[in-house]
This record gives C-alpha cells, sequence and structure tokens, in this order.
C-alpha cells in the first residue's frame, strides 16, 4: 500500500482521541478538516504557452484561531499531503499555545524548473484565487518546502492590491523590509535546538562535542547545522540534501557546508567529507538526528538502523508510525515534528503580532520570547510523558489534541 500522510495523521487522531476519552463527535470533528478549496490557476510561462496548476488551501481547524500555515511548492504535492499538513499545524499551533489554528496550502509544480518571472505570476494567481478566504482574521498562509520570502513579498503585495490596503499580517515569513520579523529566518530550526536543549537535560544526555546528524539541506538543516555548533557545542558529522550526503566523523564545519550549499545550489563536490548516499545520513551514528527533509524518511525499513540518542524532527512528518515503533524500542527520544519544528510558525505568530501593532522587536526579544514558548512547550509535554508514561510523542497529541478538543467545545460546536 502506498504511503498517505492524511492516513497517518488521521490514525494519530484516532490514538490520541482515545487515551484522551474524547466523544465521538469531537474525534469525528477532529479528524477531517472543517474547509477545503481546491482551485486551477493558469499562468503564462516564459515561452508564451499557458501551463495549469493545481492547487489546495486546507483550513484544518479555526477553533483556537485563524487557520496558520505554509504554503509548499512541491511536484508530488497532493490534497492528502496538505490536509495532513494542515492537521499537524492544528496541533502544532496548539502544543506551542499561541491562538492560532491549523492550516496548509499547496501548489504542483516544480519550481526547480521555473524563472522568477513564472513564479512570480504563479504566487500572484494563487493569492488571487483564495484573496476571499484567507486573512488576518481567516486564514494567514506562510512559507514551506520550496516557497520563500520573495514569494511571501509577492503574495502580500497581490493581496493589497486586491483590498487597496496596507495588511501586512496577511502572509508571515516576509523579508524584513516588507513586515518581516528579525529571527524568523533560523526560528524553525533555532527553536528544534531549544527541545535538544531541554531533552538533553530532561533526559541526561551530554551534548558538548558529540556528533549530529542532518538529513535534508534546505533552511531548517542549514541552520540546525549553524545552530547545533553554536548554541549546543554540536559537531557535524553528516549532512545531506535530496542529491547527496557528506560524512566525516571528525567533523565538517558548518559554515563551510552551508556556504557551498548556498553557492553551488547542491552538496555534490563539497570536499570536507566523503560521500554517501543521501539516505545513509540517517543512520549515521551519532546523539543527535536532525530528520529535515519531508515526510516518510523513517519508516519500516531502516528505522531498525537509525543510531541516534535524541531524534528532532525539523520536517514534518519524517517518521511513519512503524518507524515510530522501532524507534520506541530503542529507546530514541523523539522529539515530535510538530513540537520540535514549531519555532517558524511561533516566530510567524510574533510577525503578526508587530504587524498589529505596527511596533517591531529586537532580535533579542524574539530570541528570548521564542525560547519561553519553546520551553514551555517541551515542559509540558515532557510532563504528560512522565506522568503518564508514554513517549514524548504520544504525549505531544493528548497536550496540543486536548486543547483543540476544550475549544471545540466550548464554541459549542459539539
Ligand atoms: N511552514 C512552517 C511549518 O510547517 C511555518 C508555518 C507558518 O509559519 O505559518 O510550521
Amino acid at each position: 500500500m502506498s504511503y498517505n500522510p492524511f492516513a497517518v495523521a488521521q490514525t494519530q487522531i484516532d490514538k490520541a482521541a482515545k487515551a484522551l476519552g474524547l466523544d465521538e463527535s469531537t474525534q469525528q470533528l477532529l479528524r477531517v478538516p472543517q474547509r477545503e478549496y481546491v482551485f486551477t490557476l493558469p499562468v503564462r510561462l516564459d515561452n508564451g504557452k499557458v501551463k495549469i496548476f493545481q492547487a489546495f488551501r486546507v483550513q484544518y481547524n479555526t477553533a483556537r484561531g485563524p487557520a496558520k500555515g505554509g504554503i509548499r511548492w512541491h511536484p508530488d504535492e497532493t490534497i492528502d499531503t496538505v490536509r495532513a499538513l494542515a492537521a499537524w499545524m492544528t496541533w502544532k499551533t496548539s502544543v506551542v499555545d499561541i491562538p492560532l489554528g491549523g492550516g496548509k496550502g499547496g501548489v504542483i509544480c516544480d519550481p526547480k524548473t521555473m524563472s522568477e518571472g513564472e513564479k512570480e505570476r504563479l504566487a500572484r494567481a494563487y493569492v488571487r484565487a483564495v484573496s476571499r478566504e484567507i486573512g488576518i482574521t481567516k486564514d494567514v498562509p506562510a512559507p514551506d518546502v520550496y516557497t520563500t520570502g520573495q514569494i511571501m513579498a509577492w503574495m502580500m503585495d497581490e493581496y493589497e492590491t486586491i483590498m487597496q490596503e496596507h495588511h501586512p499580517g496577511v502572509i508571515t515569513g516576509k523579508p524584513l523590509a516588507l513586515g518581516g520579523s528579525l529571527g524568523r529566518g533560523d526560528a524553525t530550526a533555532r527553536g528544534g535546538i531549544y527541545t535538544v536543549r531541554e531533552a538533553a537535560n530532561a533526559y541526561g544526555i551530554a551534548l558538548k562535542g558529540e556528533a549530529m546528524a542532518v538529513q535534508g539541506f534546505g533552511n531548517a538543516g542549514q541552520f540546525a547545522a549553524l545552530l547545533g555548533e553554536k548554541l549546543l557545542g554540536l559537531k557535524l558529522v553528516a549532512a545531506c540534501d535530496s542529491q547527496i550526503g557528506i560524512y566525516n566523523k571528525n567533523g565538517i564545519s558548518a559554515k563551510e557546508i552551508v556556504d557551498y550549499k548556498l553557492s553551488k545550489g547542491t552538496l555534490k563536490g563539497f570536499k570536507g567529507g566523503k560521500e554517501i548516499a543521501s539516505n545513509e545520513v540517517l543512520e549515521v551514528k551519532c546523539t543527535v538526528l536532525f530528520p529535515a527533509a519531508l515526510e516518510n524518511s523513517i519508516n519500516e525499513k531502516n528505522a531498525q538502523r537509525v543510531d541516534c540518542k535524541i531524534s528532532c524532527e525539523l520536517a514534518n512528518g519524517p517518521t511513519t508510525p512503524e518507524g515510530d515503533v522501532i524507534l520506541d524500542k530503542k529507546s530514541v527520544v523523539v522529539i515530535p515534528d510538530y513540537l520540535a519544528n514549531a519555532g517558524g510558525v511561533t516566530v510567524s505568530y510574533f510577525e503578526q503580532c508587530q504587524n498589529a501593532q505596527n511596533y517591531y522587536w529586537t532580535e533579542t526579544q524574539v530570541h528570548e520570547r521564542l525560547d519561553q514558548k519553546m520551553t514551555a512547550a517541551f515542559k509540558a509535554v515532557h510532563e504528560t510523558s512522565v506522568k503518564k508514561k508514554i513517549n514524548l510523542r504520544d504525549a505531544a497529541y493528548l497536550v496540543s489534541i486536548a486543547r483543540v478538543a476544550e475549544a471545540v467545545k466550548l464554541r459549542g460546536w459539539v
């Protein structure tokens, strides 16, 4: 059977609903999206032809606040991927306790083959199609896989052109010059690093001088390498992008490998270590593993060979439920995705707060407030895990789904 992330998301909800003793209607409501939009975008390419793109926006649950979540541009995007990611956003905003719901968007496209002009036309077409459905009181998009600050800028401009007013809070992850927040760039990885620090304290795991491996070398992976080294004293021994992995047990300079990736667009040819297959990075012996690529990376085929003490899931859905059972048996401390990577949306929320006040915070303020949120979230989850004798993922579900269920009940929806 092929992997369906939404089926995985629903299995997780059912499990948590049972553990929480949720009534049937609440469970039924939480296992499906509240609203979804599927639309078709004709976009003129540079060669004069018009290409038809399929796009999605799913508002999974808005009981705790406006829907919030990124827009992914990926050739393998499907409505079920977007549904799953929108569900995970709902638990993510809940676990860090910010007053937002969960949503996600997607476009089936291959941005690697598109020119800047084509990307701009696609970004604007997307916003024209959903302009009535998004907004600061309804649904606030952000970047995700293969979407950037520049794309957010075009989207915001299109929205403001339609509305004929300034609305910087309609979208987050914007460039600084257009109302973005200091500290948004590395927020996903930084939040993850704070949870690794807390997990190491809670489980008595030493970090200084210990090895880390980073699977996936986009924004989150690159900053995990840099900040893992800088803030936790970890030593990078392996990293990979979608094409190739690099391994060096004596250590790789995080700055050198990030600079190489940024200038060449690939890790191929990097001289600081030997080349290995991308997937092998997941199996490298290390103290901290950062799965920072896509969903379904650690599964029943390779989980047995994962050799780390802490897996900090910066990607969304990197471990399948089957993979999870195996990691649990091996006593790997898994910091679950929507807790580990909640730093991004947390600083997105800070960005919205600053946009609403029209008053901007310092980078230190952003870092301190992010640290407070992530630390409090980790502690709440860890406490539940100890109290109920369950792993961090199951505990995170209990904490976050209970909060959404409470909001749904208080509104009188169920
Ligand atoms: N795409 C990021 C995530 O999956 C950020 C979402 C946001 O900032 O709204 O958490």
